[in-house]
């Protein structure tokens, strides 16, 4: 199982998979961070498919094209903002890793990367986050052939230190 998970610090636009998630909002029409860098790569046709969608709630996940994006497919997912602990947070988020490999299995897709969801402006703890995006993964992916190579973009040392810890743990 541990070799179809890898861990890379970088930005997720440049990454060659056939799908990258997105850290939405539930509008769906861009914002900062991860997602407003994933619209500037893809160009102004993936706002305007995001805008036929409609919106996504929390803890689901929509499909788009990747446009001018080496990947083919986004998926985009939205993910809890960080509310102290008490507002499901835990399970949300355990529901957009959950979907996303989900719907890439619809898509067809084998090679996908992930970004931090939450753990951004909506400021859900990062080793927590880390330990639920590595441990829905790691169920998904023994009982799923697909996706086969699962990547974990780490946007700084600091992700990349703790997506490392955790990985050594759970895997
Ligand atoms: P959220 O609103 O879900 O917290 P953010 O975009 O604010 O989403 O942050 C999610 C994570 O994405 C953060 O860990 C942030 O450092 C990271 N990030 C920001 N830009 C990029 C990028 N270009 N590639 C990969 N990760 C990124």
């Amino acid at each position: 199982m541990k070799e179809r998970i890898k861990i890379v610090e970088g930005d997720i636009t440049e990454q060659e998979v056939d799908a990258i998630v997105n850290a939405a909002n539930t509008s769906l029409l861009g914002g900062g961070g991860v997602d407003g860098a994933i619209h500037r790569a893809a160009g102004p046709e993936l706002l305007e498919e995001t805008r036929k969608i409609g919106g996504c709630p929390t803890g689901e996940t929509r499909v788009s094209k990747g446009y001018r994006l080496p990947a083919r497919w986004v998926i985009h997912t939205v993910g809890p903002v960080w509310a102290g602990g008490h507002k499901n947070e835990e399970n949300l988020l355990a529901n957009c890793y959950k979907n996303s490999l989900r719907a890439a299995v619809e898509h067809g897709v084998k090679t996908i990367a992930f970004p931090s969801i939450s753990t951004g402006v909506y400021r859900f703890p990062l080793e927590r986050a880390t330990e639920i995006a590595l441990t829905e993964t790691k169920k998904f992916i023994e009982t799923n052939e697909n996706p086969d190579k699962v990547v974990f973009v780490c946007f700084g040392e600091k992700a990349l230190n703790t997506y490392r810890e955790v990985f050594e743990r759970i895997y």
